[in-house]
């Protein structure tokens, strides 16, 4: 069914369709970056495409980008991990949203999978600043968890319990628990590599036991939370 819903697998017709009939435009953005020996180098972009999937099949419309993997750090230092600059991705997103306005979008929701201050402000900030200098769209910008609680905690971390639980969920395929290890090691660390914002320790050690804590059962809880959560935030904006 969710196949309906993505960009690059439309015929123009059905484009043409789509953006008529629901003028949304959803963009799973995250980065390639370590997360921990369970987890693959894509999932934050990976898990995000999963989720706008998802908030497209609840809305009955909109149309879903692929993933984008480019995005600001990020744990440069960790084996894997590519970061870029914020004029690139300046860039990169006002040509982005301008093509999308050209082909219909009304409102264009940046979903990131990829969290952090470093990513999190440039895209909310990328998002007023675009708002203010053109009218007739609107931008929903935000990580994933924003507004959203499971059992009183909002779940946001990096490889941890909640993006653990949500892509054994989203991807059991690409989830790798005989991997994990409470003290994982970090098989390669890149000294001095740019956009080296968080100069991260050359050590990880998990707040808790993963293999006790993560569950798809979680995964699937915190997953529809969200897509509730942010399908109502596009209807109140495609409304408003
Ligand atoms: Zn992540």
């Amino acid at each position: 069914m969710e196949n309906k819903y993505r960009y690059e697998e439309m015929m123009p017709a059905e484009f043409l369709e789509a953006i008529e009939r629901m003028p949304v435009v959803i963009v799973p953005t995250g980065l390639l970056e370590w997360h921990g020996d369970h987890l693959p180098l894509g999932l934050d972009a990976l898990k995000a495409h999963a989720v706008c999937l998802k908030i497209a099949e609840k809305l009955g419309g909109g149309i879903v980008l692929p993933p984008n993997y480019y995005g600001r750090p990020g744990y440069s230092r960790y084996a894997g991990t590519l970061t870029f600059s914020e004029p690139l991705m300046q860039l990169l997103f006002t040509e982005l949203c301008d093509q999308l306005r050209k082909v219909g979008a009304q409102v264009i929701a940046l979903i990131t999978g990829h969290y952090g201050p470093c990513q999190v402000n440039f895209l909310k900030n990328f998002a007023q600043n675009y708002m203010a200098e053109h009218s007739g769209v609107t931008l929903i910008a935000k990580p994933e968890y924003e507004g959203v609680t499971i059992n009183g905690e909002v779940p946001a971390d990096h490889a941890g319990k909640w993006e653990t639980s949500m892509f054994m969920y989203l991807y059991p395929e690409l989830t790798h628990m005989e991997n994990y290890q409470l003290d994982t090691p970090i098989r390669k660390i890149y000294d001095n590599p740019p956009h080296d914002w968080y100069k991260e320790k050359p050590t990880w050690t998990w707040k808790e036991d993963l293999s006790k804590s993560a569950s798809k059962e979680l995964g699937k809880q915190c997953v529809d939370t969200i897509t509730d959560v942010i399908s109502t935030e596009i209807l109140a904006a495609l409304n408003a």
